[in-house]
């Protein structure tokens, strides 16, 4: 299994990555209260977008430039690592100077020309799987960034696309082992966008470590109802506070288990 490095943090290790922050950075203000919340609460990682791929282009697309500096702004101040996305080439560049790790959305996870581009760097990667892509389609993209010589990415289980509405996407945590198996890679997990819905955000967090999630990330702000983006699925401040005590008590537990089967494995070895 690979391990990334990404300041003091290690992804893919025996800690459990808790990554946390609003769908989009809205203001300083907004976002530094946030990161200060998160990092209270034990995030290790600070998302927050400033690109914002959109549905409609009629819908708020971001703080651009602007966001990428408060978002280094709230790092200095809390010493968490940021993650935000990227959606055009143009842009890696300075989103690569401001921030510890570039994200591709789903959107952008077949656009192979920006792949390559981002394959070509040394910055860390998570890419989201696509609501409209298959398991193998999600890994060869990946490989697309690995071929150019980058290996440090990091995969993403967003949910994709069924016939069912009731969540905005069908979370799949049955890809989560079978990637990990067959990639190798780190795999995080987002129940936001995964479920759509904040009220079960918190029992598909522990799933998806129970899957074997290496971490998760959820969308935070301090009043959902007037995010500007993805208010539905936005945790408030005490549900994300009860979601980061359930999440330490889940690795804690996996970890334990992690550590008896090693035994097991080794007294039966020892036996044979
Ligand atoms: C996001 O994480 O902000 C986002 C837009 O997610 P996705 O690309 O999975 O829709
Ligand atoms: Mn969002």
């Amino acid at each position: 299994m690979a391990t990334i490095k990404i300041g003091d943090l290690t992804v893919g290790g025996r800690q459990k990555v808790l990554i946390a922050g609003p769908c989009a950075i809205e203001s300083r203000e907004q976002l530094l209260q946030i990161a200060r919340e998160v990092k209270a609460q034990g995030a290790h990682i600070l998302r927050g977008g400033a690109y914002k791929p959109r549905t409609s282009p009629h819908s708020f697309q971001g703080l651009g430039p602007q966001g990428l500096f408060y978002l280094k702004e709230a790092a200095e101040e809390t010493g968490l690592l940021t993650v935000t996305e990227v959606m055009e080439p143009e842009e890696l560049d300075l989103i690569c100077k401001y921030t510890d790790i570039v994200q591709v959305g789903a959107r952008n996870m077949f656009n192979y020309p920006l792949l390559r581009r981002i394959g070509r760097t040394d910055k860390a990667v998570l890419l989201k799987r696509s609501f409209m892509a298959t398991v193998e389609e999600f890994l060869l993209a990946s490989e697309y960034i690995l071929k150019e010589g980058n290996h440090r990415v990091m995969l993403c289980e967003r949910g994709i696309r069924t016939f069912d509405h009731i969540t905005r996407n069908t979370l799949d945590l049955a890809s989560v082992p079978l990637i990990k198996k067959m990639s190798g890679l780190p795999v995080i997990v987002d129940p936001s966008h995964g479920t759509g819905r904040s009220d079960i955000v918190i029992p598909m967090t522990l799933s998806a470590l129970a899957a074997g999630a290496d971490g998760i990330m959820v969308e935070v702000h301090p009043n959902p109802k007037k995010a500007l983006s993805d208010g539905l699925q936005t945790l408030d401040f005490p549900r994300f506070k009860e979601l980061s005590e359930d999440f330490s008590a889940m690795a804690k537990f996996l970890d334990g288990l992690d550590e008896q089967r090693t035994h097991r494995v080794s007294r039966e070895s020892n036996l044979s």
